[in-house]
C-alpha cells in the first residue's frame, strides 16, 4: 500500500490539516504517524485554551490572516460538534505609562484586523469588567473565548477515523526518511510506510523531521517551557474572565497572564523559561542532545547574548515564587503567594534563524513532495483549522 500523504504528528495542526485534505477530497489514502499514545499530548494538550482573536498579530501576516479565519472555522467546528466553548472576552491591561504607546498600537492593530467591538478602557471601566484588577488604561477584546483544545483533537481524531476512513497509528515514532524514487519511506521502529507526499507537523520534533529527508532548513527548533500556577479555589472570584499585561513586542510571547479555564478554575502563567529538553515539561528535564542543539546554533547564542537579562529574570521567576507572584500583583495587587498553587507546563516549539532572530510569523517550507510545518506557535490552536485549510490546498498540488 503506498499512501497518498503521510502525516507526521497527530497535534491540532496535523488533525486539522488531516480533516480539511479529506473534506476536499475524501478519497485522498492518509496516514497519520504519532509517537505517543493518543492526540494532543504535546503544545495542544498544555496550553492556556484560549481562542484568540487576532488582536496582536501584523496584519497581513500569516498569524493575522490564519488567526481571524482559523476563530470562525474553530467555533463552527465546536458548534456542529457540540464542543463546550465560551466568549467570555478578555481585557489587556497597561499598568504603567511606559506601555500607554504600545497599548495603543495593539490598539490599532485590532482594529486593522476587523475588531470592530473592541473597546479603551479607563481605569473605572477596567473596574467593572474586573473589579479587583489594576491597570491604569485597558483594552477591552469581547471576541476572545476559552475552549479545550484536547477536546476538539478528540472530536477530529474521531471524525477521521470514523467519517474519513483515515488511519491513525500511535506509538509510533518517526525515527527515519528514506527517498524510493519520487515517494518517501517513512520507517518507525517497527515498521516502514511509504507515501507519495509528507507533511511534517510534529512541532517541537519539526527541525528533525525536516533534516531527516535531506533538506537543509535554516531555523532550529528552540524549547521555552510555560510554567502555571492556579488559584485556590477560594480566590478564583477574583478573576472573572482573562486578564493580559501588554505584551513585550521584542518576544513572541505573550506575557505572564489570568485566564479561566472552561473546565473549571482561573490559571495564572505562562512564563517562559528556555528549556533544557524539548519535551521538558518539569524545571529539572535535562537532555544533553536537546540542550547542546540550542546552545550550539548561532541564532541561538544571539538571542542569549541579546537578551540576557529578560532570559535570567524568566529563570529567577521560575524558581522563585515570590517573584512569579509580584508579576501577577501588577495586575492583580491582592494576589498574595499562598494563593497560588502549582499548575501544569507546556513547551512551546519556538523556531530560530540562524541570525537570531525568534521567527514571529508561521512558517511553512516546501520541497518536492515535502510540506513542513516549521513554526506554529501560539495562536496555531486558534488557528488550525485555518492552516489546516491551506496546507490541504498546498498538499493537492503535490499529488
Ligand atoms: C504553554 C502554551 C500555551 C499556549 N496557549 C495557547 C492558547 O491559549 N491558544 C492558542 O491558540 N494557542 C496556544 N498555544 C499554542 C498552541 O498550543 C500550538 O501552537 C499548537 O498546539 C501547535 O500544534 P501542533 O500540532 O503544531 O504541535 P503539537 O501539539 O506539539 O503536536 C506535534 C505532535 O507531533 C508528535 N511528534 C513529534 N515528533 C514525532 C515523531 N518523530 N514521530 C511521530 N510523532 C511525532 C508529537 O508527539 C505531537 O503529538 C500555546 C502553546 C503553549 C506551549
Amino acid at each position: 500500500l503506498i499512501y497518498d500523504i503521510i502525516i507526521i504528528g497527530a497535534g491540532i495542526t496535523g488533525l486539522a490539516t488531516a480533516l480539511k485534505i479529506k473534506e476536499k477530497k475524501p478519497g485522498v489514502k492518509i496516514l497519520i504517524l504519532e509517537k505517543e499514545k493518543n492526540v494532543a499530548m504535546h503544545q495542544t494538550g498544555n496550553n492556556s485554551g484560549v481562542i484568540h482573536s487576532g488582536i496582536y498579530y501584523k496584519p497581513g501576516s500569516l498569524k493575522a490572516n490564519n488567526c481571524l479565519h482559523g476563530y470562525k472555522l474553530l467555533l463552527s467546528f465546536c458548534k456542529e460538534n457540540e464542543i463546550n466553548f465560551e466568549l467570555c472576552g478578555k481585557i489587556i491591561i497597561a499598568t504603567d505609562a511606559k506601555e500607554i504607546p504600545r497599548l495603543n498600537n495593539l490598539y490599532d492593530r485590532g482594529l486593522q484586523n476587523g475588531l470592530r467591538k473592541i473597546q479603551k478602557l479607563n481605569p473605572e471601566e477596567i473596574k467593572e469588567h474586573e473589579p479587583h484588577v489594576n491597570g491604569i488604561s485597558g483594552i477591552h477584546v469581547p471576541y476572545t473565548g476559552i475552549v479545550d483544545y484536547k477536546e476538539v483533537c478528540f472530536k477530529m481524531k474521531n471524525l477521521l477515523i470514523n467519517n474519513y476512513q483515515s488511519d491513525l497509528r500511535f506509538n509510533a515514532e518517526v525515527i527515519g526518511i528514506e527517498k524510493v524514487y519520487s515517494n518517501f519511506k517513512i520507517l518507525t521502529k517497527s515498521d516502514s510506510f511509504e507515501t507519495r507526499l509528507m507533511i511534517n507537523t510534529s512541532g517541537l520534533f519539526s527541525d528533525r523531521i525536516a533534516q531527516m529527508t535531506g533538506m537543509k532548513i535554516n531555523v532550529r527548533i528552540i524549547p521555552f517551557r510555560g510554567e502555571y500556577f492556579e488559584l485556590k479555589k477560594e480566590k478564583q472570584s477574583l478573576i472573572k474572565n482573562l486578564v493580559y499585561p501588554v505584551p513585550d513586542p521584542n518576544f513572541p510571547f505573550l506575557g505572564v497572564h489570568f485566564t479561566r479555564m472552561i473546565k473549571g478554575g482561573v490559571e495564572a502563567g505562562p512564563n517562559a523559561v528556555f528549556a533544557f529538553k524539548r519535551e521538558g515539561y518539569k524545571k529539572n528535564d535535562f537532555s544533553i542532545k536537546d540542550t547542546a542543539q540550542s546552545l550550539l546554533w548561532p541564532g541561538f547564542q544571539k538571542v542569549m547574548f541579546k537578551y540576557t537579562a529578560m532570559g535570567l529574570g524568566e529563570f529567577y521567576r521560575s524558581f522563585s515564587k515570590s517573584a512569579f507572584t509580584k508579576a501577577l500583583q501588577r495586575l492583580l495587587p491582592e494576589i498574595q503567594k499562598d494563593d497560588l498553587e502549582a499548575g501544569s507546563s507546556g513547551v512551546r516549539a519556538q523556531a530560530c534563524d540562524r541570525s537570531g532572530q525568534l521567527i514571529d510569523d508561521f512558517l511553512f517550507v516546501e520541497d518536492t513532495g515535502i510540506i513542513n510545518v516549521l513554526n506554529a506557535p501560539s495562536p496555531a490552536a486558534t488557528a488550525s483549522l485555518s492552516i489546516g485549510e491551506s496546507i490541504a490546498k498546498k498538499a493537492l498540488l503535490h499529488l
